[in-house]
């Protein structure tokens, strides 16, 4: 199995352990401090600093944070573009622009589909968000994310696009990898953000999507897909924190993938537990035996490793 090794300071184990709490296990192996899982990837990081990443997808989440380490280690002050500006002089830049954000949720979670939306805010639009509370959705409830979402649909032009478990699974089998699948809907929900805009007369000066994959990776994905949008796109890791437009983008895909998981939960007569973990292997397994396999299909990432797992639980009880 390909992996890869990081050293990382207490600060960035933290930024990591953010950007990966939705993919966050219940137990992690002795003597490391956290461990995230996915089916593409394992990355646990120890007390010593070390983060190890394992799986398909390892060098590719590996690379998120090269910038990252060894920026800090050689301390070099950072030049010109703007993609290296520190991040506090990069969030001011951007609060004087008209940026769409963009962000996705429930690429980690078993159950339920993969929630993306862009949103488009300007620096008018700013005061606003504050007073609403928008701010980095992993400090954030999920009652008050949904609250929140209700007002932001009505005040900012949006797209909101919701990958369907039926509809994953089959694009799953055709062979599109996840990351393929989430490029194709950020691209896909901008489109609408900039047709929506064109329709008002609004301009824009930057796109922000919240990173998953390198820019070449991302316009790889993006080869077959009709009309790509490269023109003022930025990529950047932890976006939400740079931009109010991304938070909010998370925002409204984290309460449509909330709403999913409740509708799907009512649907299915099981609370459908979120993440990956040892409880969504139990709940798949008593799914498996009261409604079978098929039954799956429209609730759940069926190529995650839970499948399996929640089939021996099914056979052994
Ligand atoms: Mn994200």
């Amino acid at each position: 199995m390909a992996h890869v090794v990081k050293k990382m300071t207490p600060a960035q184990l933290n930024q990591l352990k953010g950007h990966y709490h939705h993919a966050l296990i219940d137990t992690p192996p002795p003597g490391s401090l956290f461990s995230a899982k996915s089916p593409h990837y394992t990355i646990t990081a120890y007390k010593s600093g070390k983060v190890l990443f394992q799986g398909k997808q390892a060098a590719e989440e590996a690379s998120l944070w090269d910038g990252e380490a060894s920026a800090s280690k050689k301390q070099k002050p950072v030049k010109t573009a703007s993609k290296t500006l520190p991040l506090a002089e990069l969030a001011k830049e951007m609060a004087a622009e008209r940026i769409i954000g963009s962000d996705e949720v429930g690429t980690g979670d078993y159950f339920g589909p993969i929630t993306v939306c862009s949103v488009y805010c300007g620096p008018g639009d700013l005061p606003k968000l504050q007073a609403l509370g928008v701010k980095d959705s992993k400090l954030m409830t999920d009652q008050k994310m949904i609250v929140i979402a209700e007002q932001l649909k009505t005040e900012l032009t949006h797209s909101l696009l919701v990958l369907p478990n039926d509809k994953y699974n089959e694009l799953q089998r055709k062979g599109y990898s996840q990351g393929k699948m989430k490029a194709m809907l950020h691209n896909q929900a901008i489109r609408h953000v900039i047709r929506k805009l064109k329709e008002q007369h609004l301009e824009y000066d930057r796109i922000v999507i919240d990173q998953f994959a390198e820019p070449a990776v991302y316009y790889r994905h993006l080869k077959t897909s009709g009309e790509v949008i490269k023109d003022k796109v930025a990529f950047h890791t932890k976006a939400e924190g740079l931009h109010l437009s991304v938070a909010a983008a998370s925002i409204l895909a984290r309460a449509a993938f909330l709403k999913e998981m409740d509708a799907l939960s009512e649907y299915a007569g099981y609370t459908l537990p979120k993440g990956a973990g040892a409880k969504v292997d139990q709940t798949a397994a008593l799914i498996l035996k009261s409604k079978g396999e098929a039954y799956l299909n429209d609730i759940a990432k069926t190529h995650f490793a839970n499948t399996n797992k929640a089939k021996a639980i099914a056979i052994k009880e």
